[in-house]
């Protein structure tokens, strides 16, 4: 049985570089936020667009969108009725290593970070062992998704 430490990550640890649809020409594009300035790029059509600082930045974690330019995200799956989305390939393989996992570790080394991590954040469906088998499906074919992609960008 696999292990699964909550490393105490968070949501915005997945943030530097998140997958989503070119608003432009619908094709995959990203979102690169490294530094305050966070631009989204599109390697098919060109689209270059820089997030102005007084931009607002939406702290909607929960919803299928980047933070930044709200812009739907590319690795997106309806799963048990819901909405399964990951920001980027880390972010797909920290769910899978979590759903995947048969025994599932808060982190209790930092007491302040209980509720700020992302696994102590995941809704309940995600965290339902009866939903892991559908879950890992659309994991594996988000994978695929992911896979067709990389090559190309
Ligand atoms: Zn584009």
């Amino acid at each position: 049985m696999n292990r699964f430490e909550d490393q105490n990550l968070e949501l915005g640890d997945f943030t530097d570089k998140i997958l989503v649809l070119c608003p432009n020409c619908s094709n995959p594009a990203y979102v690169l936020a490294k530094d305050n300035q966070p631009r989204l790029v599109c390697h098919h059509c060109g689209y270059n667009r820089q997030r102005k600082s007084d931009d607002h930045i939406s702290q909607l974690y929960g919803v299928p969108q980047d933070p930044y330019f709200n812009e739907s995200l590319y690795l997106v799956s309806q799963c048990c009725g819901e909405i399964l989305f990951a920001y980027n390939a880390a972010h797909l393989q920290y769910l899978k290593d979590y759903v995947s996992s048969g025994l599932r570790e808060r982190n209790k080394t930092n007491p302040q970070m209980k509720n700020r991590s992302l696994i102590s954040r995941l809704p309940q469906w995600i965290k339902n062992r009866n939903n892991r088998t559908e879950i890992l499906n659309k994991i594996q074919q988000l994978e695929k998704r992911l896979a067709n992609l990389l090559p190309h960008s």
